[in-house]
């Protein structure tokens, strides 16, 4: 008998995700195969689902900000040990070979494979990724604080590192969400943006509360 699990499934963009029985994921020789903790949703996983990104695999698995502690240990590799934390992130796999990997940049390269588009992602019960594209996870984040650092975390770290190296004080993060937290944090919102307003007060006044206690150098809301 085939080992299967449940996994949330889009059949059709534009349609509602659907709880699936799945064969458990088979490793390819790098992969590693996990028990899924948490997984954040990604604004790109609802692109995906609405199909303003076109489809690649029937039936996929969305999902790329997954937690889950290892269950198989990749055959090809040993960066990881059956219980290991880890975390998988959007980008899955490179080509290795294109002037982008040959450079160290593989975040650009020609033919990527992205988690939740190209191959199943973290919305199920098990999933399997590239060992070599994971991330061991500190113990400091539980699974659901860590999930959302592996996609839109993982990019504003970047953005924020990039703009330190060039001298910039101030880092303006756009559609970041809850994520966007930082030594100073200011609010944007749209005018009228009645859902939005109150939840970025929340997180200014959060980021305030933080600022008396020591911890950041200031905060401030802007609002239209
Ligand atoms: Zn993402
Ligand atoms: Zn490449």
């Amino acid at each position: 008998m085939v080992a299967t699990m449940q996994a949330m499934t889009l059949a059709r963009p534009g349609e509602p995700l659907r709880m699936t029985e799945l064969p458990m994921p088979v490793p390819g020789e790098h992969d590693i195969v996990i028990r899924v903790l948490a997984c954040g949703i990604c604004r790109t996983d609802l692109h995906i689902i609405d199909g303003d990104l076109p489809p690649r695999v029937a039936g996929i698995v969305p999902g790329h900000e997954v937690v889950g502690r290892v269950v198989t240990a990749a055959c090809r590799g040993g960066r990881f040990r059956i219980g290991d934390r880890v975390g998988i992130p959007w980008l899955g796999g490179t080509c290795g070979r294109c002037l982008y990997c040959m450079g160290h940049r593989e975040n650009l390269c020609d033919t990527p494979v992205f988690t939740g588009y190209d191959r199943h992602g973290g919305f199920a019960q098990y999933a399997s990724a590239d060992e070599r594209f994971c991330f061991a996870l500190p113990d400091g984040y539980d699974d659901v604080h860590a999930a959302p650092l592996l996609c839109a975390g993982l990019i504003g770290y970047r953005a924020y590192r990039l703009c330190a190296v060039s001298g910039a004080m101030r880092l303006g993060l756009y559609g970041f969400g809850a994520v966007a937290q930082g030594q100073q944090v200011y609010a944007f919102t749209r005018a009228g943006d009645r859902q939005s307003q109150p939840f970025a007060l929340h997180q200014a006044n959060e980021a305030i509360a933080a600022l008396r206690a020591g911890a950041i150098n200031g905060a401030a809301v802007l609002l239209p």
